[in-house]
């Protein structure tokens, strides 16, 4: 095994679980005092997700709404714990970073949400939105800042005579890029991009989609790039990992899936993307009832809807295999017969 290979990867989940209850209300309790039904529900949001993103990578995750993909990247970015699996940084589990000394690790993955105009404060200042956590994290002195910020405003794309405007002065494509120098300003290693530019027109999508590829040269950036839009997973992404109902279901090279996709959900994905295409890149999601994750099926998630499927995908959960070099899928398809 040579040194590269000897690395860890920089980022490694192991049996990454997530579930959400719903808190019953004062009739649902009532009901249940009574004997009459009224149980709390179980959303299964994500189930056992393993996924390893080396340095430098950049890591597509796809699939419909509702597959777990955004509560996978706030998993990834400490905005949420989750129920069950462990989280790895360079090679050691999270926890073992949680004392102060270790503060620039834990600042290490940064998220760019969806709706920067929604996780902007509207009362505050450029300067400030993008000045305050370097700040507080002591990355510069109050003295600095400004001088910081503008140079920070530059690397993205904006012009820091701007610094003391407030967000709902600039365009969508601008606060999407001051979502961005947010989350550069505390000098990361790794960003969690979740539909990052999904509300953003097709010609503004463009600028900050290659805005994305030179920040990764510039700053030696790690993405997880969360989108169902495949053409911007396909445009940015080394790697794919398709999701379904809070699994994954194949992972492989970005040509690779994209011209020999395996698994019968990612087949039935990409022949959608005509259509996503040929329309304004609106999602419209592949057609068949799309089983609840309050009530996910036992065996394997996609074989309601599966053209393949058999009674032992309805008893067995495929799991992720190897079927070619660097290309992993979950479908009892591939098993030897
Ligand atoms: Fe279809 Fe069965 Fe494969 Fe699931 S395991 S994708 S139901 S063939």
């Amino acid at each position: 095994m040579n040194a590269a290979n000897a690395m860890p990867p920089l980022l490694e989940l192991r049996g990454i679980s997530k579930r959400f209850s719903s808190r019953l209300d004062f009739a649902a309790r009532l009901a249940a005092r009574l004997g009459a039904g009224g149980r709390a529900q179980t959303v299964h949001a994500v189930d056992g997700v393993d996924l390893s993103i080396s340095s430098g990578e950049v890591v597509g995750l796809a699939g419909e709404s509702g597959c777990g993909k955004s509560t996978l990247g706030r998993i990834v970015a400490r905005v949420l714990e989750p129920t069950e699996g462990e989280r790895r940084w360079k090679g050691r589990a999270y926890a073992e970073y949680d004392a102060p000394a270790s503060r620039s690790e834990r600042l290490a993955v940064q998220m760019v949400f969806q709706d920067p105009f929604a996780s902007l404060n509207p009362r505050m200042r450029i300067v400030d939105l993008i000045g305050e956590a370097p700040v507080v994290h002591g990355l510069v002195s109050p003295g600095e800042r400004d001088d910081y910020v503008a140079e920070i405003m530059q690397r993205v794309g904006l012009d820091a005579t701007l610094a003391r405007r407030f967000p709902h002065q600039f365009s969508g494509g601008q606060r999407s890029r001051i979502g961005i120098a947010r989350a550069l300003a505390v000098k990361p290693r790794f960003l969690v991009c979740d539909e990052a530019v999904a509300a953003l027109d097709v010609s503004i999508q463009a600028q900050v989609l290659n805005l994305f590829i030179r920040l990764r040269e510039e700053f030696g950036l790690t993405y997880l790039f969360i989108s169902h839009d495949l053409g911007v997973v396909r445009h940015l992404s080394d790697r794919v990992v398709i999701m379904y109902l809070g699994r994954v279901v194949e992972s492989a090279g970005a040509d690779e899936v994209f011209v020999r996709p395996n698994h019968p959900y990612t087949q039935a994905l990409l022949a959608e993307i005509p259509r996503l295409e040929a329309t304004k890149r609106t999602y419209i999601p592949i057609r068949g009832e799309i089983p609840s994750p309050l009530d996910p099926p036992r065996g394997c998630h996609f074989h309601p809807r599966c053209p393949h499927s058999t009674p032992r995908c309805q008893a067995e959960a495929p799991r992720l295999r190897e079927i070619a070099p660097g290309h992993l899928s979950a479908c009892h398809l591939n098993d030897s017969p």
